[in-house]
C-alpha cells in the first residue's frame, strides 16, 4: 500500500512539473540539497546468470526520497539533474557510495560481485570523469575489473575524442563499459568498435515481446549474436517471466536482470536475499547425500 501511495504522489508530482515551471525550478532548487540533507539513497537491483540464477552483480539506481512529494522516481529528476548539471556532483556521490556499498558486500559475502553505475551523457563529457572515477575506486578499494559503467548508445554518439581518450583510460584501468538500453538509440556499430564496449543490455522492449512475438525475438537473436561475434557478452533487462528467461537461455544470453530475479531494493533487502539463495543451494547440494 505504501508503494502505491508513492506511485500516485509520483503521478501527481508529474502533472504539476509539466503545468507549473516555478515548480521545477524549486525542484532544482532542492535538488541541490537533496545530497546535503540526506535524502538520496542507492538501490540495488540484482543481475544473475541465466543458466545458474546465481547473482553476478548488481546495478545501482538512484531514488529520491523527497520529504513531502515521496519516492521520486529517477526518470523524473535526473532529467532536471542533467540540465541544471547537477548530475555531475549527484553522480559523484553515487559512484563513491555505490563503490565503498559494493565492496563492502564482496567482503562480507566472500564473493565477486560486480558493480554497475549509470552514467549520464553529461558525466561522461565532463572534465573530471576519469578522475572521479579513479577517486571512487581508490577510496572504496573496489577492483576497476569489478566496475562497469553504463552509457547509451546517443551518449557514445555525441562524445567528443577527449571523451574516447577518458574512457579508453577507464578501461586500461580495466573498469569495463556497457552500452545500456540497446536498440532504442542511435545505434551506430563504428561507435561500438571505437570505444571497445564490453556489454551490451538489451532494452527492456525487446525483452518483454521476445517470447510472444516474432519480430522481438528476431532482434534479440541478433543483437546476440552480433555481440558474441565482437566478443561482448549480453545482459538482458527487464526479464520478468520463465517464458523470456527460456528464450533468452536458449540464445545464449548469459546474464539477465529484472522483476523476475528482484526489484530494484535498498542494500539491506539485497543482503538477505542473498542469504537466502545461499542457504537455499547449500541445502540443495544437501539433500541428495542424506537420501543416499
Ligand atoms: P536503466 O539504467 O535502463 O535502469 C533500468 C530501469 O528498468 C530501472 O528503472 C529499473 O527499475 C527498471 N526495471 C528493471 N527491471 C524491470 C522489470 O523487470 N520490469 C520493469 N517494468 N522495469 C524494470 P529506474 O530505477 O526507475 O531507473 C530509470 C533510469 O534512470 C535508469 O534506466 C537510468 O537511465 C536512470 N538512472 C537511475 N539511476 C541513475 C544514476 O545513478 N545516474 C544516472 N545518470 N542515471 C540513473
Ligand atoms: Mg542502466
Ligand atoms: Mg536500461
Ligand atoms: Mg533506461
Amino acid at each position: 500500500a505504501a508503494k502505491r501511495r508513492g506511485e500516485g504522489n509520483f503521478h501527481a508530482f508529474n502533472e504539476q512539473m509539466r503545468e507549473d515551471r516555478a515548480d521545477r525550478l524549486a525542484l532544482e532548487a532542492e535538488l541541490r540539497y537533496a545530497i546535503d540533507r540526506d535524502e538520496m539513497e542507492i538501490y540495488y537491483q540484482p543481475q544473475v546468470n541465466t543458466r545458474t540464477r546465481t547473482i553476478t552483480g548488481m546495478e545501482a539506481l538512484l531514488r529520491w526520497k523527497h520529504p513531502k512529494r515521496g519516492m521520486v522516481p529517477p526518470l523524473t529528476f535526473i532529467r532536471a539533474a542533467e540540465e541544471s548539471g547537477l548530475i555531475v556532483s549527484i553522480g559523484e556521490w553515487v559512484l563513491e557510495n555505490a563503490c565503498r556499498e559494493a565492496r563492502a558486500m564482496q567482503i562480507q559475502t566472500g564473493r565477486r560481485l560486480t558493480l554497475a553505475v549509470n552514467l549520464s551523457p553529461r558525466q561522461v563529457l565532463s572534465d573530471g570523469l576519469f578522475d572521479t572515477v579513479q577517486r571512487a575506486l581508490l577510496k572504496s578499494g573496489l577492483n576497476p575489473r569489478d566496475l562497469e559503467l553504463e552509457i547509451t548508445e546517443n551518449t557514445l554518439m555525441i562524445s567528443s575524442a577527449e571523451t574516447l581518450s577518458t574512457l579508453a583510460r577507464l578501461r586500461e584501468l580495466g573498469v569495463r563499459l556497457a552500452v545500456d538500453d540497446f536498440g532504442t538509440g542511435f545505434s551506430s556499430f563504428q561507435y561500438i568498435l571505437e570505444y571497445r564496449v564490453d556489454r551490451l543490455k538489451i532494452d527492456r522492449s525487446f525483452i518483454t515481446n521476445c517470447a510472444t512475438d516474432v519480430n522481438a525475438a528476431a532482434i534479440v537473436r541478433a543483437v546476440v549474436a552480433m555481440a558474441h561475434g565482437l566478443d561482448m557478452t549480453v545482459v538482458a533487462e527487464g526479464v520478468e517471466t520463465e517464458e523470456q528467461l527460456a528464450f533468452l537461455l536458449r540464445r545464449r544470453c548469459e546474464e539477465a536482470q529484472g522483476f523476475l530475479f528482484g526489484k530494484p531494493q535498498p542494500i539491506h533487502i539485497l543482503y538477505e536475499q542473498m542469504a537466502q539463495l545461499t542457504q537455499e543451494s547449500e541445502e540443495l547440494q544437501i539433500v541428495p547425500i542424506t537420501e543416499s
